[in-house]
């Protein structure tokens, strides 16, 4: 049963390869039509209340219909954050940095989906490489996806190798089988794509200052959307949003916006300054009107 899938797939994959080589339909599959740009702050486990509201003050930018912008602050944060925005009359969404996988009981020190549903939280970042790096497998990965999305939370699924993993060849690979294995327990109907996000997060480029190249970040990212359409379908994964994470600044934005793959960022060092993540937030506005003056 195994061997006859994986003859399947790789007829299918060869499939698609002959179709993008000949320009053939597919196309469709990578251009960012219909998609909104997501540019996500990812603060990690810095900021106080009160240097989390000045950072409030002093953004100057909020979504609009080219891009939606989150703040993933540390959880606490979210109660707070959520009443200041909406006091100051702001569109900006808020996210978590991670759930626990069930939906309450006896877990000291964890969160489950609801509570954070509940403090403002529309958006939650799953399998960040910093949690997976302190310990965190694929199958836990699988079991908080399935617990956002059974919440009404829109998961922000983090995939990407490691430096070894990249001098090795192993870029692709390592993305399929984080990626399989996290949507393994989804079966089926599909969930509502627009209501699932992926982050291409190559490990190596995360707080380093070396964010992957525009050409290597957009392979990654049609590998994604490809795997994507053979697990569910090509109308289906062309409205799943990937992002881009690793050491994304105001200078390298626009460049990387730029790929028809990639429909914003996860940022994590630069979004701590309101100024460099507006400059990130204005690439992806930039970009996304462009392509839709260009259409
Ligand atoms: C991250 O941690 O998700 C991230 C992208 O960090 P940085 O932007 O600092 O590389």
């Amino acid at each position: 049963m195994e061997e006859l899938r994986d003859r399947v797939e790789r007829v299918v994959r060869q499939v698609v390869r002959e179709l993008l080589a000949a320009g053939q339909d597919l196309p469709e599959l990578s251009g960012s039509r219909g998609r909104r740009r997501l540019v996500v702050a990812n603060w990690k486990m810095n900021l106080l209340r009160a240097s989390a509201r000045q950072w409030v003050e002093a953004f100057p930018e909020s979504s609009d219909r080219h891009c939606q912008v989150v703040i993933c602050p540390p959880a606490v944060l979210l109660w707070p954050l959520a009443e200041a925005l909406d006091a100051a009359g702001r569109d900006i969404a808020l996210g978590a940095q991670d759930l626990h996988p069930e939906a309450g009981g006896a877990h000291t020190g964890e969160v489950a989906a609801a509570m954070l549903l509940e403090a403002g939280a529309r958006y939650v970042i799953v399998g960040h490489s910093e949690r997976r790096a302190a310990g965190e497998d694929d199958e836990l990965v699988a079991r908080k996806l399935a617990a956002a999305l059974a919440a009404g939370l829109c998961p922000i699924l983090c995939l990407g190798e490691t430096a070894p993993e990249r001098e090795r060849g192993l870029t692709l690979m390592r993305l399929r089988g984080q990626l399989d294995l996290a949507l393994a327990g989804l079966g089926h109907p599909a969930p509502d794509p627009a209501g699932l996000v992926l982050a291409y997060e190559p490990v190596w480029a995360i707080g380093s200052g070396r964010a992957a190249g525009a050409d290597d970040a957009q392979q990654a990212a049609a590998f994604l959307r490809e795997r994507l359409a053979e697990l569910f379908s090509f109308a289906w994964a062309r409205q799943v949003r990937i992002l881009y994470g690793g050491s994304v600044s105001g200078e390298n934005a626009e460049h990387i916006a730029a790929c028809p793959d990639i429909d914003g960022f996860l940022v994590g060092g630069a979004s701590l300054r309101p100024e460099s993540f507006a400059a990130i937030v204005q690439a992806s506005r930039r970009q996304a009107a462009g392509k839709e003056v260009s259409r």
